[in-house]
């Protein structure tokens, strides 16, 4: 930063029902500025929009934050606790001929809007209600009519968007028509609200998807005509599916809370969002310690990046196999507990996760591989026919005599069993060790056969034989 005024950014979310990827990363982006420069991330939710901000849909934001670990400094805040200071830089506006009162109603305005359309004009308010003297708003307001307030836009010049992103963008005033800042039930509209939060929350940063980039130029007349100082603007390119449309649940899931169901680590996430977009030479793995170092703004990348599930899914994979054990245990809790397994012990998880973290992709792949370890899965009739033969009856019979005579019951010692099975018996390992796995485990794919016989113990894997034999 080149001045000294500290920073601070802000995640913005409109509740729609669910933490959005896109909107994710824009978090990320934000959080991140703010770590690196010591900086304040505050969280505000625009609720404005009643129907669609209900309490769920607003804690399924910060439910997703937290998975995240984006955890904010400052908030959250509601734009809906906030009407009173809306209303007083409304009434300043208005008191200024900044912004003025609009009788015209919906009717009238759609009547000018379809001439427009037909005239292939680009509809625009045509400030009929500008026009009014003092007495006659008076008099209107006497009668009872409903009226909206509208800001007065420029008549000419241009206003100028220097986006650290984008670049310098230009817009003429005269494009640009009176916008309505409160509606008639006198709630402010979204352009207005975000420019007073941003200004009363001493933003120096607004960090957002470049969906408002439209929206920014009569933000930034607003700040011209309440005198605020301008913050730095950086509009984020959108998330693209792989048809290069803007990222949509057609292309899969796009709620944050949605992965972890799917198995998928909050930092793998993370790790893929904040590449899309954003690069540091050819590095794909970062720690939080090293994007904090090396995110800056400047290396956002222009253009939209292309979500891609199997890049995603590689990276996931990654984190799984290099984690240490402990630190997968509450998400693979969780990936149990879906499967109706609770309340599971601590030691026993531990090592069935060091036993599975090689072989899998997604934490709910490795439920699936390790839940029998907690619960008795009884195996399919088809899995039972091909692997119960006589014969592999009889090779798990010499397993099953074999390992009641085991001192050593470690994998060495299990392993070395194995061994001398296959000299001793002449049978392959595949043969001897087929009916075992799925006598332990009711799968056709387990974990390796010697870790589930130490983890399991002698007892508990001699009993899961002997119905077999
Ligand atoms: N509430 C807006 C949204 O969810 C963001 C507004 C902003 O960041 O300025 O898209």
């Amino acid at each position: 930063m080149e001045n000294s005024q500290k920073l601070r950014v802000r995640f913005a979310p409109s509740p729609t029902g669910y933490l959005h990827v896109g909107g994710a990363r824009t978090a990320l982006y934000n959080y991140l500025l703010a770590k690196k420069h010591g900086g304040v991330f505050i969280l505000r939710i625009e609720d404005t929009d009643l129907e669609r901000s209900t309490p769920e849909s607003i804690q399924a934001i910060m439910d997703g934050m937290n998975w995240l670990d984006l955890k904010w400094d400052e908030g959250p805040f509601y734009q809906t606790k906030r009407f009173d200071l809306y209303k007083e830089y409304i009434q300043k506006l208005v008191d200024a001929k900044k912004a003025y009162p609009c009788f015209c109603t919906p009717e009238e305005l759609d009547a000018k809007r379809k001439i427009a359309q037909d005239n292939k004009q680009k509809p625009m308010y045509d400030r009929t209600c500008l026009k009014l003297s003092d007495a006659e708003v008076a008099a209107k307001k006497d009668a009872g009519l409903k009226y909206c307030i509208r800001f007065k836009s420029p008549d000419d010049g241009e206003t100028v968007i220097n986006d650290v992103i984008k670049g310098r963008v230009v817009v003429a005033n005269k494009e640009l028509d009176d916008l309505v800042i409160a509606r008639t039930d006198g709630s402010p509209t979204y352009n207005f609200t975000v420019v007073v939060d941003d200004v009363t929350m001493g933003i120096t940063h607004v960090i957002r998807g470049d969906d408002h980039l439209n929206n920014t130029p009569r933000q930034l007349q607003m700040y011209e005509a309440l005198g605020f100082p301008v913050p730095l603007f950086a509009h984020v390119p959108m998330i693209l599916g792989a048809d290069k449309k803007r990222l949509s649940k057609r292309h899969g899931a796009t709620s944050v809370m949605a992965y972890r169901e799917m198995g998928y680590l909050p930092h793998a996430l993370l790790n893929y969002l904040v590449r899309l977009g954003w690069s540091y030479k050819d590095q794909e793995v970062f720690t939080r310690e090293e994007l904090i170092e090396k995110f800056s703004l400047e290396s956002v990348s222009g253009s939209a990046g292309v979500f891609n599930p199997e890049k995603l899914l590689w990276l996931n994979g990654l984190y799984i196999r290099e984690a240490k054990a402990e630190d997968l245990l509450s998400e693979v809790e969780y990936q149990l507990s879906l499967k109706g397994i609770t309340s599971v012990d601590k030691n026993l998880l531990l090592q069935t996760i060091k036993a599975s973290q090689e072989k899998v992709k997604t934490l709910t792949e490795m439920a699936e591989l390790i839940d029998f370890f907690f619960i008795k899965i009884t195996p399919d009739q088809a899995l039972l026919d091909k692997t119960f033969s006589p014969d592999a009856k009889k090779a798990l019979g010499l397993v099953s005599q074999a390992l009641q005579g085991l001192t050593d019951w470690t994998s060495n010692g299990i392993h070395a069993l194995f061994e001398k099975l296959v000299a001793d018996t002449g049978l392959g390992l595949g043969k001897l060790a087929s009916p075992v796995r799925v006598a332990l485990s009711g799968k056709k794919i387990s974990p390796g056969i010697y870790d589930m016989l130490r983890i399991l113990g002698r007892d508990e894997s001699l009993k899961r034989i002997t119905p077999y034999l």
